[in-house]
């Protein structure tokens, strides 16, 4: 009997029959009616077909690739986990660049994988939909996956046990918290230039390769894993989401000074974001693989530029704001860092004044600032310590009504003054860290007026009460034991205890 057998299909054939093939035209109710949300940004698409998923990546391959990876993963994972891994890091302070990063990032990937979700559903072209059904998944495993990676560093040290209850109670989290909440209240085009632009192309690279060879050369095997095997899906978000700004901007002329908004409010408000990391980098690890500085001048001055310059002949400028940003690269990881060590009661972790080597290799790294304007504070810190003073700040700081960040930034001209900026909108008083902070804000005034700031709050009682035990009791830290100097804490101790045991016969 003669049988017809169909040619298997190529990649590129299947992706087509699912995507393309999938969409058609609603009749029961009007497209309009069926995807409210792709219009009203003001985005003009002509030709949904003309969207092009460089990666044509199909359901089955995408479940088969991401399942070997994971395979790998865990296997990784549970090896680190039997064989006390965590006990082979450089030094216990390692761990809290740790509890930043596994605080904060599971809960923005979670609202990352919604986002995608959200915008998959919103656009109508169906190459754009599918491309966004594939960023949630990754999403939602990056989040799952980090949470598994932290959970054993979660057995054995503090302040790891309420980082989904203390995103939004604790002033350095409601940073990140605050940048992924505005994306997702954006419309689905504004949300792709935030989370699969600015973030994911601009900035990850930041956070993923510099960062993560960090882990790597702290000797943290776990969290260089999972870091790598997400890098490997952090390429196909980044080209979905220049894909996406290209889309746009070939699609109508009217959608460049829109896209442009956004491109600039969404560098801004990355590189704020990233004050966070830069701290970590210059302070948190105690093997250090390079400086904020360095890396910001290889990925976002060199990699970014380059960027940019591609997308000039779509007549894309590069953003204001990066001329702040690149002044601000010799200062940002000193300000927070000194923010965190004088508000540390508050914090869910631990800090510590950089040791007398790690002053100098500061002070090598950021020749034009470092001996200026930092290291006279750190030494007087260190003094205060020794006398048994040790500097805490026990008033509460304005925060900014955009990045939320305290008021510890200074003017970009003059380091040593603090950079404040105000604006009455209804008779309020809102407060700015930046220029570029008060400009977000004065484009969406009605937004922002809305974002709960931490600070104010607790003023006015809404931190679990008045007083610092019950805010304590509110935001789920044990003072004493998840916060303060490191120096001293059961970290250190339990640690240098497990390392003796593992290293000794007691
Ligand atoms: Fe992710
Ligand atoms: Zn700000």
């Amino acid at each position: 009997m003669d049988m017809k057998v169909d040619k298997k299909l190529s990649l590129k054939d299947r992706y087509r029959h699912q995507t393309r093939g999938l969409g058609w035209e609603t009749t029961y109710q009007p497209m309009d009616k069926v995807f409210p949300y792709d219009k009203y940004e003001g985005i003009k698409i002509h030709d949904w077909d003309q969207w092009e998923d460089p990666f044509r990546l199909t359901m089955d391959a995408y479940w088969k690739y991401q399942a070997e990876k994971e395979r790998k993963l865990y296997a990784v994972l549970d090896a680190f986990n039997q064989s006390h891994g965590h006990l082979n890091v450089t030094d216990a302070r390692y761990i809290n660049a740790i509890k930043i990063f596994f605080s904060a990032f599971p809960m923005l990937e979670y609202t990352a994988h919604r986002g995608f979700s959200m915008a998959g559903r919103q656009f109508r072209g169906v190459g754009t939909r599918v491309a966004c059904q594939l960023q949630s998944l990754d999403e939602i495993r990056h989040a799952q996956t980090q949470i598994h990676t932290a959970s054993n560093y979660n057995k054995y040290y503090n302040g790891m046990h309420a980082f989904t209850h203390q995103l939004e109670r604790m002033w350095y989290m409601s940073v990140p918290k605050s940048f992924f909440d505005d994306a997702i209240t954006g419309g689905p085009f504004e949300w792709m230039v935030a989370i699969g632009f600015s973030f994911e192309y601009v900035l990850t690279n930041l956070v993923f390769v510099p960062f993560m060879s960090g882990a790597a050369y702290n000797g943290d095997l776990g969290t260089m894993t999972f870091g790598f095997s997400a890098q490997s899906d952090e390429a196909r978000h980044m080209t979905l989401g220049l894909e996406c700004i290209k889309f746009m901007l070939e699609q109508d002329p009217d959608n460049l000074p829109i896209v442009q908004a956004w491109i600039d409010k969404w560098t801004w408000r990355g590189t704020r974001v990233l004050a966070l990391v830069a701290a970590m980098m210059d302070y948190m690890l105690p093997k250090r693989v390079m400086s904020w500085k360095e890396a910001w001048e290889i990925y976002f001055e060199q990699n970014g530029g380059a960027l940019f310059k591609d997308l000039e002949r779509y007549g894309i400028k590069v953003p204001d704001c990066v001329a702040q940003a690149t002044v601000e690269k010799e200062h940002i990881s000193h300000q927070l860092w000194a923010a965190m060590y004088q508000w540390n009661f508050g914090t869910a972790f631990h800090t510590w004044i950089p040791s007398p080597e790690e002053l100098d290799w500061l002070s090598a790294k950021y020749p034009n600032s470092f001996d200026k304007y930092y290291r006279p504070r750190w030494e007087l810190w260190a003094q205060m310590e020794k006398e048994g003073k040790r500097h805490l700040n026990t008033g509460l700081a304005q925060l900014c009504q955009v990045c939320q960040y305290p008021m510890i930034f200074t003017e970009p001209d003059d380091p040593g003054k603090l950079c404040h900026r105000e604006v009455d909108y209804k008779q309020e008083k809102y407060h700015f860290c930046s220029d570029h902070c008060q400009h977000i804000f004065e484009r969406e005034p009605e937004k922002y007026v809305q974002a709960w700031l931490p600070m104010p709050q607790f003023y006015q009682g809404n931190c679990g009460g008045g007083g610092v035990e019950e805010f304590f009791k509110w935001v789920h830290l044990v003072p004493g034991q998840d916060n303060m100097d490191f120096e001293g804490s059961q970290d250190q101790q339990n640690f240098a205890r497990w390392k003796g045991m593992a290293t000794s016969n007691q």
